[in-house]
């Protein structure tokens, strides 16, 4: 069964914006997809739509067993456990050190303190920022920052791991780098879709590639 299955998804915001149009797509778990397309094409709203933050008008959308059509209950929570989340902005919380902010997704999760001190090192090593954990935010660079924020992503090992064009505000080295640890994840079984407009950075990798135009998704490379 597919972990992320998209059936003619439609979706139009209030405003009449036609973000998606007929959208089909299926991922397997453990698959990696690039999605591509410029400024406006939809890229954002599929993934809203996979982590219930939008909700669509046609068509049908599963994820990992979760029937986005009719979600009910404690049941988008438990979606969203399932899915961890990047964007573009880092959207670290300020006041909170590198270790807290990645501390505070597993301490919301009601994992006590024994078991966020056993999981807290080795996701900070995984993203290279062990000796950053008693940094602030403003003390960290870009790039170190969007790890931070793929260190919280994931702390609570999440299978499905979303990728909003990650590596947007960073420059040629901080995005290989981003992008290596997503691949990375990826090589141990995480299920990664990762938005892009840098055409180039799609290029230099050999993962499936689909692109959003005005709202329809094309195949580039599979
Ligand atoms: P991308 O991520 O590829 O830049 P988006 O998914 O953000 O594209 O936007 C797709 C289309 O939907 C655009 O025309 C955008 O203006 C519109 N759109 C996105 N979010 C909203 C919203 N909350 N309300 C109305 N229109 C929106
Ligand atoms: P990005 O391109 O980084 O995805 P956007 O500018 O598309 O960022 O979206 C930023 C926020 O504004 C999102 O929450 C999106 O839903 C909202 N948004 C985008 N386009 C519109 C729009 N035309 N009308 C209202 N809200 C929008």
């Amino acid at each position: 069964t597919p972990s992320v299955s998209l059936r003619q998804v439609g979706k139009t915001y209030p405003d009449g914006s036609q973000a998606l149009i007929d959208v089909s797509l299926e991922l397997r778990k453990g698959d990696f997809l690039f999605i591509t397309g410029p400024s406006g094409a939809g890229k954002s709203t599929l993934l809203k739509l996979l982590y219930g933050q939008e909700k669509f008008d046609s068509g049908s959308l599963t994820v990992g067993g979760f029937n986005l059509a009719n979600l009910r209950g404690n049941q988008l929570a438990l979606l969203r456990r399932r899915i961890g989340i990047i964007f573009q902005d880092y959207k670290l919380i300020p006041r909170r050190t590198v270790a807290e902010n990645v501390a505070f997704v597993l301490w919301a999760q009601g994992y006590n303190r024994k078991e966020i001190s056993r999981r807290l090192p080795p996701t900070l090593k995984m993203v290279g920022l062990q000796h950053k954990a008693d940094c602030f935010p403003s003390q960290l660079s870009g790039g170190e920052q969007q790890r931070v924020s793929i260190a919280r992503a994931v702390v609570g090992m999440p299978p499905l791991l979303l990728a909003d064009e990650p590596t947007g505000n960073l420059d040629a080295d901080n995005s290989r780098q981003v992008i290596r640890i997503l691949k990375k994840l990826n090589s141990i079984g995480i299920t990664v879709i990762v938005t892009t407009h840098d055409e180039h950075l799609v290029r230099t990798s050999n993962f499936p590639v689909v692109q959003l135009r005005d709202g329809r998704l094309y195949q580039v490379r599979s």
